[in-house]
């Protein structure tokens, strides 16, 4: 079975990647282990990458490419199948994904959609703050502090939240991801891929929900 898993950032999509790799055996391929990878083994796109992040440039689209196909050519993939997941991150990218499938003569099987509405995102993702007294961290639905304004820890009143973790800074990040997948998801829908699922339910539940989807 080859698969790609998409999802907006605090979707969950990283505890259903491990479920349907426990699942299926597929090899799971993030973009992150897959430039590491190439970059240790010194293939030919590893090297490539290594000297754009070696002058503190963004590594080139083709050269991102290069890597996954690099990584979807050797031999365990065609034996296990696979689960893509952090790739293709724009339509460009899905399009060279489509070219080197084809090129490959790997057919994908499912595009895996964890759907969940981008404003419970912003509450989940900005919700962390942080005792500025003694570090101590906590998220304002699944960890508050014991007494509302106080520190569990040291009783200290004042908190602060890192920049990233900020309401501003994580609507952006998300709205970006959002812009970027939306016509990714209307690509795959067209060729009748996308199989969606609610990431609004109990962890368990979504699993149980993308196995039945699966079979
Ligand atoms: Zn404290």
């Amino acid at each position: 079975m080859n698969l790609l898993i998409m999802g907006l950032p605090g979707a969950g999509k990283g505890t259903q990647a491990e479920t349907i790799v426990a699942t299926y055996g597929v090899k799971h391929i993030s973009t992150g282990d897959m430039f590491r990878e190439a970059m240790k083994n010194e293939t030919e796109m590893g090297k490539l990458a290594k000297s754009f992040m070696d002058k503190g440039e963004l590594v080139p689209d083709d050269v991102t490419n290069g890597i996954v196909k690099e990584r979807l050519a050797q031999a365990d993939i065609q034996a296990t199948g696979f689960l893509l997941d952090g790739f293709p991150r724009t339509i460009e990218q899905a399009y060279a994904l489509d070219t080197m499938l084809v090129a490959l003569g790997i057919k994908l099987d499912a595009v895996v959609n964890i759907a969940v509405n981008p404003d419970i995102l912003l509450e989940r993702l900005s919700g962390r703050f942080i005792c500025r007294t003694c570090g101590a961290t906590y998220h304002k639905i699944f960890n508050p502090t014991k007494v509302e304004g106080t520190c569990d820890k040291c009783g200290g009143h004042d908190f602060y939240q890192r920049e990233d973790d900020k309401p501003e800074a994580v609507k952006n990040r998300l709205d970006i991801n959002i812009k970027q997948g939306a016509p990714i998801l209307a690509h795959y829908s067209k060729l009748g891929l996308v199989k969606e699922v609610d990431g609004q339910q109990e962890i368990e539940k979504v699993s149980e929900a993308i196995k039945a989807i699966l079979g």
